[in-house]
Formats: C-alpha cells, structure tokens, sequence
C-alpha cells in the first residue's frame, strides 16, 4: 500500500515495495484493460538451464507463449506486431532471439505443468505416444533411463501421476528443438526420479536453450544455471526479474529481498537451521509401537521396525516411491491393519491422504467448520486459513477446487480435527514455492503451540529439512518390498538416506540452505568417505 503498484489489495500485507522496477513503467504484455500484465521476459539463452522461481499466477505461461512465438506481446495496449517487437528489443539478446523466432527458426518443446490432463487428450498406449515424438534417435535411451520401460505397452490412461510425469519428459526430450520448457519436473516424482529427470535436462541444455518452472528448490538449485525470479500479485501483475546466478537468485528470494530491483517481495526470510535439532532425550513419549508387517496380495510387501513417537515432535517420513511409506502411515492411522493383529495405539489420529478426493459437495467454509468448532477460533484462524490463504476459497465448492486450492483445504481440515498426533502425507504436492513455505511454518507453528505430533511425509528436502527434528527412513525395492526404520536423528536419518542416493550436501554459507554437492568435486568425496552426507561442517 502507498507503493502504487498494487492493483488490488497490498500481497504482501501492506509491505511497502521500495522504488518502483524500471520494467513496471510498461508491461511486456497485458491481456486487456484491468486485465492480467506481465512485466519483463526471462533469455533462453543455448547451452543454459533458465530457470523461474516464483509463485503460480504470475504470468509464466504467459511468457512461454511469447517466447514460442504464440502470443505476440502488445506492450500494455491494442494487439502487438512483431515489427514493434524487435524495435523494443533492439540492442539486446532478446533482439536476436525473437528474429529467429519470426523467421520461424525457433521450435520449442513444451512439458505441460499438469500431466493429470494427458489421458483425457491422448487415448492410446505409452509407446504409440512416445513413438511420434522420437526425432532425435534417443527415445529408447530415454525411456530406459526413466525407467518407463515396465509401462511402456499399458494405455495412457492406467499410468499413475509419477508415470505420467516421467512419459511427458521423455515425450518433451525427444523432440528435436531449439528450445525446451519444463514447467515442472517435480510433482510425483520421488527425489531420485527428480534428480535423474534433472541430470536429464541438463544434457539437453549443453547446446540448447532450456527453461524449468520448479517449485522444489533443492531440485531448481542443482538444475538451473541462471533464475529469473518472478514476483508480483497472482491474477493481476507479475514481474520478471533480470536472470541472476541460481545461488544468488535462490538466496535472495528466500530473504524476501531483491537488491538489484529493490524490491521486498517477502515481509520475512524464509529461515534454516546450520545445526540438526537436538533430540532431547527427556520429552514424554506420546506412543510405542511395535514392529509390525503387511503383505498386499500383488506381493508388496513392508516390515517396519518399532519406534516410539514423542509428543509434540514432528516427524519427516523419506523414501522413494512404492515403498510402503503411505501403507506405513495408514496402518498407524488405523486405516488399515497389519498382517497380525493390530496395531492398538490408544491414541487418535488426523490423517490428510496424499490423494485427496473431495466426496461431498459444499462450500469450503462450510466443510472446515463442519469438521470443528476451532474452524472459527482466533488461533485457527490467524494461525491456519490466513496463512494458507483459505479466505478467497471459502465460498467456493470443494469439487471445483484446483490441486493446489484442494491441498490447502485439505490440510486445514486435518488440522483442525481434534487429535492427538497429525499426520500429512504430501503436503506439498501441487503447491508453488510460496505456499510450500508458508504451509512448512504452520505445520511447525501448529506442533509447537499445541503441542501435539506431527508426521509429515514429502519429497521435498528444503520443506523436511525445516520441519523435522528426527526421521523415518525407509529403503527397500520400490513395489516389491520396504522396510521403515526406527525414527532417528535429522543426523543419522538424513546420512542413511542420501547414502542411498549417492549424493551429498552442503550448508549454504549466506542462508544455511541445503545444496547437493557436484559429484566428485572435492567436498563431495570427503563427505562420501567420512560418512557425513547431510551435516557438515
Ligand atoms: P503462471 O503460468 O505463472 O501460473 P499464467 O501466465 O498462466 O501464469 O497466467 C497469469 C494470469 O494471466 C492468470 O491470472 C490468468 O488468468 C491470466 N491469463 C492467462 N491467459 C489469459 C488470456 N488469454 N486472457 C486473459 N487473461 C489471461
Ligand atoms: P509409497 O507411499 O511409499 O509410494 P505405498 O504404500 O503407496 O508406497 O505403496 C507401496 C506398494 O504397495 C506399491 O507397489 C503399491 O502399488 C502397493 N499398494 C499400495 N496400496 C495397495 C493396495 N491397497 N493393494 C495392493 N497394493 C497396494
Ligand atoms: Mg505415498
């Protein structure tokens, strides 16, 4: 507010945004009058990853279509022409990128972000799909290193979403383009398929321009070379920054502050810990429980250790996928019981699935009071909906809600059953990098003040990182067996389970984020040898 620049209400809480960024004098491109303005364009430039880091909403799509010759942008006003175009770029990279474009030398390749939506456009078998994209010879290469190969002669429509999200790379890398975009590798994928997808990509962008949309920063971090960030109000403006090299770019936004621009688009830093939490050894224990097994009549098959759980502990759950950490959590939630006899915790449990299915239509506002008369308290409010940004939801129906829109409510409504341990199983799925944050502070603010358990199991190493003081680490063969450890040290955890992916990290000196080590560069190999894949120092 006072800034002039909001064209609603202040996004950030009547933050004050600092000086005007030269780039919102004129937009790049704006739909209509009142409508949506995008300002700024991110440079696919050959031989680098581009990344963009920042929330859905804010125009990125948007640019795609401009940078693909699709949408030829206007500059604020009437319908834009190429000729206006390279006159506004002349002088700089762009110039020389939009002239290819016009000469229709520039084909691109696009992965789109929601993969849901590929069996309703394509009825057929994996391979009749992934055939017709093969024009570079490195299809079989591709579906082999994606480990598509199980999949490959079942329809389209009975892949799950990991399966799908890894057709839709191989479909995207095969192509012979000039330019790719990815907008987003990440959502249901594992963190090893994440990060053999990353190592992917980046062999396409040794002599191709190459541009990811991601949310999950670990994964942004190792993949990209230079981030644009994007910033703005979902729906009404975005702004895209200027490139900055992907170390400074992340660190800058998780501060919430952009120094070339001088622009605050945070009123706080998104904040890690140097140190692993200490597991203090005098905190009651809210349950033991013992080993217990399960065996699925395809043959999967989980063994889990004993443990006991500590009150007002959270908890971080990894592993790969199919390995049993879903089963894991339902047996717990007494959803389903193991093998022999039951696992009698004499307490209650709140469960949010990783798939959510709204089974009734309503009203948001009316679902999240019906669950709970703590739906209208102060504390839930001020410490759940604001934060989760559940107000402009409220009147809306659960059946229409968006994945993101649905993940927010969902894990509203897990927090506001009465219980005495929570447990979320993918709360990040579907959300953008901002809400990914502000979702990690309630789930640890709502531990902490209520004092009560939390399990969350993701994939997504910054959110675990910030919320878990100890962790379950499971391991096994993904669909064929899994074994869940005892709930250990952040320490031990975390170095069992990156020794089993074979990649290790270090603790940014600005931010104390984590950052995956090149492999075999120097840190990477003492770390290896000294056993210390996680905390170093
Ligand atoms: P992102 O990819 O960052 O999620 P988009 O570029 O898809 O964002 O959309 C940014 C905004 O522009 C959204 O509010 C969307 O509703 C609006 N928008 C997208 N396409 C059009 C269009 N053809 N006409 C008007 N508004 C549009
Ligand atoms: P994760 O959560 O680690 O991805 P899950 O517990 O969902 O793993 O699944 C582990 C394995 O068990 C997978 O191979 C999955 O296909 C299988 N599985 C899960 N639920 C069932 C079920 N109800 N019946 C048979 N097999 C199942
Ligand atoms: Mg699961």
């Amino acid at each position: 507010v006072g800034c002039g620049i909001c064209i609603n209400r202040c996004p950030f809480d009547a933050i004050m945004i600092i000086g005007l960024p030269e780039e919102l004098t004129a937009p790049t491109h704006r739909y209509g009058p009142n409508a949506f303005a995008l300002y700024g364009l991110p440079v696919p430039q050959a031989g680098r990853v581009t990344g963009i880091l920042g929330p859905n909403g804010i125009g990125k799509s948007t640019a795609v279509q401009i940078l693909s010759g699709t949408l030829v942008p206007n500059f604020g006003e009437g319908t834009g022409n190429w000729e206006k175009v390279l006159q506004h770029y002349s002088g700089t990279a762009l110039y020389d990128y939009f002239s290819e474009v016009i000469d229709g030398n520039i084909k691109v390749s696009q992965k789109p972000q929601y993969v849901d939506m590929i069996p309703k456009a394509f009825k057929g078998k994996t391979s009749e799909l992934l055939d017709k994209t093969d024009e570079r010879g490195v299809l079989s290469e591709l579906i082999e290193r994606l480990g598509l190969t199980p999949v490959i002669d079942r329809n389209i429509t009975e892949l799950s979403g990991g399966e799908l999200q890894r057709v839709a790379i191989a479909a995207c890398a095969a192509r012979d383009a000039d330019f790719y975009f990815f907008d987003e590798i990440s959502p249901y994928l594992d963190i090893y398929q994440r990060i053999n997808s990353a190592q992917l990509i980046q062999e396409i962008s040794k002599d191709k321009a190459v541009l990811v949309v991601e949310h999950d920063l670990a994964i942004l971090d190792m993949l990209a070379d230079v981030v644009h960030v994007a910033y703005g109000q979902p729906g009404a403006y975005g702004v895209i920054t200027y490139p900055k090299g992907v170390r400074i770019g992340i660190n800058q936004y998780l501060k919430g502050y952009l120094p070339e621009e001088n622009v605050r688009i945070r009123p706080e830093a998104i904040k890690f810990e140097v140190h692993p939490p200490r597991v203090e050894t005098d905190i009651e224990t809210l349950v033991d429980y013992e080993g217990f097994s399960k065996k699925y009549g395809n043959g999967f098959a989980l063994e889990s250790e004993n443990g006991s759980l500590k009150q007002g502990e959270v908890l971080g759950i990894v592993g790969p996928n199919g390995i049993g950490k879903s089963t894991f959590v339902k047996i717990l939630a007494g959803e389903i019981n193991p093998d022999e006899g039951k696992l009698d915790l004499t307490i209650t449990i709140s469960y949010k699935p990783q798939y959510i299915k709204p089974d009734v239509t309503m009203p948001v506002q009316y679902f999240l009071r019906g669950i709970s008369r703590k739906f209208d308290t102060s504390y839930f409010q001020s410490e759940v909906a604001k934060p989760l940004n559940l107000e402009p939801l409220y009147e809306r129906n659960l059946t229409d809600l968006s994945g993101g829109e649905l993940q927010r409510v969902a894990i509203a409504a897990c927090l506001c059953r009465d219980a005495d341990m929570y447990i979320l199983d993918e709360p990040s799925a579907h959300l953008d990098v901002e809400q990914r944050s502000m979702t990690t502070k309630v789930i640890k603010r709502f531990a902490e003040n209520s004092g009560k358990t939390a399990m969350v199991v993701d994939h997504d190493i910054y959110m675990i990182d910030m919320l878990s003081e100890r962790l379950i680490v499971f391991e096994g063969e993904p669909a064929v067996y899994g074994k869940a450890h005892q709930p250990s040290s952040m320490q031990d955890g975390m170095n069992r389970f990156l020794a089993n992916l074979h990649i290790t990290f270090r603790r940014d000196e600005d931010t104390s984020r984590p950052r995956v080590n090149k492999p075999d560069s120097r840190l990477d190999r003492e770390q290896k040898a000294s056993g210390e894949y996680y905390y170093h120092n």
